[in-house]
């Protein structure tokens, strides 16, 4: 059983989860016999337990999407979602916070489930069609939903690793979702910093950073009419790109069809740029959405104590659901760990200039 714990000196939380350790590692066995976003072997290894008829093999399955005339067969499938076998929280923990004069530690519960994308043995979304990535993103809303229906989850993260630089472990191409009962703070502060911008100005700080690129051009990528994807202002990682819808909405479990559809498409074309100019890089992904019913302002209580995270716990207005894409080209060194200060090597403004034109090749 896992358990979160915060950190007194600076109210992060961390999971320690043993049980991860246990984990095969694919690409050790395999000696990076496939590089990160490889096309498709011709022959998927037979022991890849997120293969078709390697079913048995994975937890339960949450939910299935099957193929249009499907025959029965359990093994014909387009998308699959299972429980984690190494999970990082577990819904059967109970969701209690302990404190003490100095440490709070948490039950490690939550909700941690793989996405198997597809059911060909391919390693990125790039393999798989518009059609079919915009089928997976209708999945991540699914399972969304279900996270939300939990009334002590306060928040949930969708997102892919790809390639052992990106954190996978298993080639096949999957997306993970990870829900927990106390929000964790990079997200919490996101939501937090629009909730201020709210109460100052009335309107959503995204929308005017979807209204900056899409008008001055500048650090914008790509856009489509209802999505749009550009590089930020203050890039941590060297070529990181958001995608977001370009009408205003909060929550991914709630996101219209349309909105949907399109971030998908043009999540997918983004990592095609990135794969092209940075030669199939190892990457991920991740969602952020806004707050779930579990989440309470000024964070989760112990002993009268508070981390102090001011958000709106609705945040229907201030807060606008993204996609942030991050290929894995530099690994954190001693003053990033030191300090929290990340240096990057590469410009937004010149990264979003390069991947523009790997749009047109
Ligand atoms: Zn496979
Ligand atoms: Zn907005
Ligand atoms: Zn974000």
């Amino acid at each position: 059983m896992s358990e979160l714990r915060r950190d007194p000196l600076n109210d992060r939380w961390v999971i320690i989860a043993e049980n991860r350790a246990e984990r095969p590692n694919e690409f050790t066995r395999q000696a990076n016999r496939e590089s990160p976003a490889e096309p498709p072997t011709e022959q998927p290894p037979r022991d890849c337990v997120f293969c078709p008829g390697n079913e048995h093999q994975t937890p339960e399955t949450l939910l299935v999407r099957r193929p249009v005339n499907w025959n029965g067969d359990s093994a014909a499938w387009r998308i699959r979602v299972i429980a984690n076998r190494y999970p990082a929280v577990e819904p059967t923990a109970a969701s209690t916070v302990r404190d003490s004069p100095l440490h709070w530690s948490a039950s490690g519960f939550g909700v941690h489930e793989v996405i198997v994308d597809t059911a060909e043995h391919v390693t990125s979304i790039t393999h798989s069609s518009e059609v079919e990535v915009a089928e997976l993103f209708e999945v991540y809303r699914a399972r969304m939903l279900a996270a939300r229906s939990l009334p002590e989850i306060a928040a949930a993260l969708v997102f892919k690793n790809v390639g052992p630089g990106g954190g996978a472990s298993i080639a096949h191409a999957h997306s993970q979702l990870l829900a927990t009962a106390i929000p964790p703070r990079d997200l919490a502060e996101e939501w937090r910093a629009a909730a201020a911008h709210f109460a100052r100005h009335g309107d959503c700080i995204f929308c005017r950073l979807i209204e900056e690129a899409t008008c001055t051009g500048v650090r914008l990528v790509a856009q489509t009419q209802s999505a749009v994807a550009f590089c930020p202002f203050a890039a941590r990682f060297p070529y990181e790109t958001w995608v977001l819808p370009k009408r205003h909405e909060s929550h991914l479990e709630h996101a219209s069809e349309t909105a949907l559809a399109a971030v998908a498409g043009l999540t997918r074309r983004i990592v095609a740029g990135l794969e092209q100019l940075l030669d199939r890089p190892a990457y991920n992904y991740l969602i952020h959405s806004g707050p779930l019913p579990g989440a309470v302002p000024g964070g989760k209580s112990a002993g009268g104590k508070s981390d102090g995270v001011e958000f709106d716990a609705n945040a229907t207005y201030s807060y606008h659901w993204h996609v942030e894409v991050f290929p894995r080209v530099t690994t954190l060194a001693g003053f990033e760990l030191g300090t929290g200060c990340i240096i990057n090597s590469v410009s937004p403004e010149r990264a979003a200039e390069q991947v523009r034109r790997a749009l047109e090749c």
